[in-house]
């Protein structure tokens, strides 16, 4: 005898820390399977929360993107003097 469970019988939805993870593509690939599999089934109730939280973080990545105007004057010259005028002992 050998059930094997298939599908979900009963009504079982994931909490927001599960999606928001799943969003930021974070957690373990097991956990990241099962929700988009529950997803899948079509899940009416969960998807807005996905939804919400990739919008999200496709907001804060907007700001990974963004880069400064080129054409900048000032260039990162390296010029590491050594000594200066501090330090005037007898001698
Ligand atoms: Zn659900």
């Amino acid at each position: 005898m050998a059930e094997i469970e298939t599908g979900m019988t009963r009504e079982e939805h994931f909490s927001e820390e599960d999606w928001v993870d799943f969003a930021r593509q974070q957690g373990s690939m097991e956990q990241h399977a099962r929700l988009a599999r529950h997803l899948d089934g079509g899940c009416e109730r969960c998807r807005p929360t996905v939804e919400f939280w990739q919008a999200v973080r496709g907001l804060a990545g907007q700001e990974a993107s963004y880069r400064p105007p080129e054409g900048s004057s000032a260039r990162p010259g390296r010029s590491s003097r050594f000594g200066g005028p501090k330090g005037s002992s007898g001698g």
